[in-house]
Order: structure tokens, then sequence, then C-alpha cells
């Protein structure tokens, strides 16, 4: 598959080669743990041993590589079993990380609860202002600038070009979390990032029946002592283990194939949501890259093609009114998580920001958070509309 190919030709024939065996035209589950050799050390294809490698994993991985403009994509677990990987490949105890501050929960907490009691520090920067980012490095301790665009959930964005130069002038490495835009509306490999990491859970999978998390190598990191990190995280990809399994792989390859067309409408969707939602009396304030107010829509509109399908906004009357609207849908799902064909709603204080509560990460708590799905948006907005007259 050439690098040449439009993002829907490569998300459907990447990594994806008919079967050699039998011409099966996705690659099948290879639910299988190890391989025959033949003799010692002959392995066909390379295959030795699942954690190792695993055909329909190699297919996903060689996919989301080719969607990324990476040298190299490994798939995991989950979107944090991935992150762990990268931060345990490439730091080591006394290395200092820029965090943002404002950013998926789970994320915050892996790094103040796990990283750093393993001896990795960090401090946490307006990802939104790169003069932040700037001095919050601690120049030779730095190792790693960690970037979320857009952010979960307030919907910041982070100018990936610009942060890029400060991080590798300080000998840094830029991870850039990819979820939200997902490979299609953004590369940041082809902004600057070294490395780029996805919860596949969200909208890659796109159908909410898969957890799983990808991390793709830029071809050329020149940051010194940092030109290795693909071996390097192959290497503790394989050591910690913490690997997608062959169905897992398989759903998620199968998301991936209608990425692009979903995309496009969840785009349009949420477009028509956050006109809406501007135009009602019941919200103090919309979050949305694409609104000319939101304070960096200009990088947003450089960086990305569209602006996604994550929307958040604040209710005038507080916190007890976006409990209420949360739960006064009836179309809408309440839930965690995002990403997938259906609408979701939720209260990020109480669900899913609740473990950054009492940390700088602390969100509104007349927060509302919408995943906008690909339903019938007359029907998305009918449903909002009673639960926000009613409750705004
Ligand atoms: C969900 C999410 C993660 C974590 O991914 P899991 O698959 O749940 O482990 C990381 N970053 C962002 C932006 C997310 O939304």
């Amino acid at each position: 598959m050439s690098d040449e190919h439009g993002f829907a030709t490569r998300a459907i024939h990447a990594g994806q080669e008919a079967d050699a065996t039998t011409g099966a035209v996705v690659p099948p589950i290879y639910q299988v743990s190890t391989y025959k050799q033949d003799g010692i050390g002959g392995f066909r294809g390379g295959y030795e041993y699942s954690r190792s490698a695993n055909p329909t994993r190699t297919a996903l991985e060689e996919c989301i590589a080719a969607l990324e403009g990476g040298s190299r994509g490994f798939a995991f677990a989950s979107g944090l079993a991935g992150q762990d990987c990268v931060v345990r490949s490439l730091l080591v105890p006394g290395d200092h990380v820029v965090v943002p501050s404002d950013a998926y929960g789970g994320t915050y907490r892996y790094f103040n609860k796990v990283a750093r009691p393993g001896g990795i520090d960090h401090s946490i920067a307006k990802i939104g202002d790169v003069d932040a980012v700037r001095a919050a490095i601690e120049p030779g301790r730095t190792k790693m600038v960690w970037v979320e665009t857009p952010t979960n959930p307030l919907l910041g964005i982070a100018d990936i070009e610009a942060i890029a130069e400060v991080a590798h002038e300080a000998g840094a490495v830029l991870v850039v979390d990819n979820t939200f835009a997902t490979a299609y509306l953004q590369n940041p490999i082809a902004l600057g990032a070294d490395i780029v990491t996805h919860s596949t859970t969200k909208y890659s999978g796109g159908h909410s029946d898969v957890v799983g998390g990808a991390v793709v190598t830029a071809p050329e990191i020149s940051v010194p002592g940092y030109g290795d990190a693909e071996e390097r995280i192959a290497f503790h990809q394989n050591s910690i283990g913490g690997v997608a399994g062959p169905f897992d792989s398989w759903l998620t390859l199968r998301g991936l194939r209608t990425l692009a067309i979903r995309m496009e409408r969840h785009c349009d969707n949420a477009e028509r949501v956050v006109d809406f939602l501007t135009g009602h009396e019941g919200v103090a304030q919309v979050f949305y890259p694409g609104l000319d107010t939101h304070h960096n829509h200009d990088v947003a509109s450089r960086q990305m093609k569209r602006f996604g399908g994550m929307v958040s906004f604040r209710m005038k009357k507080g916190e007890d009114a976006a409990v209420k609207a949360c739960a006064a849908v009836q179309l809408w799902t309440l839930g965690e998580s995002l990403g997938g064909v259906e609408s979701l709603i939720e209260h990020p204080a109480r669900m899913t920001h609740a473990s950054v509560a009492g940390t700088e990460l602390e969100v509104p708590a007349d927060l509302i958070r919408l995943s906008v799905g690909i339903e019938d948006v007359d029907d998305l907005i009918a449903d909002l509309q009673e639960a926000l007259d009613i409750h705004g």
C-alpha cells in the first residue's frame, strides 16, 4: 500500500492483503497462541508466539501506521496500556514530563499516581498556550511533552507544530494523544510529533464494542538519544505484554475501514448540535474548536481537517441543572466513553473526570459532555431540546 493513496483507500487496504492461503478478503482472526516452527527457529513469517506478534494484530498495526504516516504501529489492550508502554520505553526515574492542564482523567491519574511514585515527575501546563508549555519545561530534566488535542472534556487545542519546536529545542520528545481527532482529522507526525497515541476504544473502533490502544512512531525521531524509539517500544510491548488480542484487533480494524465516512458524519452532526446549543438560552458556554469564538480556532483550522464529534457546554443554572439534563434525555445514552456510532451524554465532574476532583485538572461542575453520534441529527436535537427546555 503506497503512501500516495488517499486516507479511505489506506484504511481499507493497508495491512489487509487478501489471505495468502484462502483469498479471504479481510484478515482472519488468528485466534492462536503459538506457531509451528520448521526446525528450531524456523518461523513462518516471523511468527513465534502471539504476545510477540499475531497476524491479525500485525494487520491492525500496519493499518494504523499507514493512516498516521508513521514508521510503525503497535496495538495494545487499551489506550492506557499503550501510554504506559510509551512512558516506560522512553523515560527513566529522574526524568520529567510536561502534561496538559486539561486531559483525559485516566491519563492524568497515570502520571500523578503511577509514573510519579515510580520516579517520573511532571509539571502541568495550559496546553493551549505555547509559552506556558515552554515555561513548564525544566532544561536538562524534561524528556517528554505530552499533548492531547482536542482535549477531553474542554476541547482545548494545542498548537502541535509550535509545541514540537519547543519540545525539540529542549531535547524532549513530543507525544500527541490523537484520540479525539483520529488519524482522519489530524496527523500529528506530519506536524512534528514523535509519537502518536490513541485510545482506539473511541472513534477508531467506533462501535462501542472493543477496548484498545495504539501507538505510532514517527519515521524520523531526531531528538538526541531517542532515535531508537521504535525499537524501544517494540521491546517493551513484548516485554510488558499489554497487547491487543486477535479478536479485539479484528474488531478495531473493522472499525477503521469506515473511519473516514463516520468522521464526516460525526462532524456534520456535531456542527448542527453546536448551532442548536449556542442558540439555547439555558446554555452558558459551548466548547467546540469549530466555533470562531474558541481560543485556538485558528490553530484548529490549520491542523485539523474538520473539528470532530465531541462537544461540551456549561449550563447557566449550574450543576443541578446539568445533572438533571443528563438524566432527562431519551435518545442520548447516559454513559462514559465516546466515539461510537450512538450518541452519548455525560457529566464529566461526576463520571469520566471524577478521578481528577481536587487536582489542578478538576472540571466545572455545570459541564455536560456530548459524544455526537451518527444518528439522524434532527432526532438528536429534538431530544436535547426537550431536556434543556425543562432543566435549562
Ligand atoms: C479513553 C481515553 C484514553 C484511555 O484509553 P482506554 O482505551 O480507556 O485505556 C486516553 N486518552 C483519551 C483522550 C481518551 O479519551
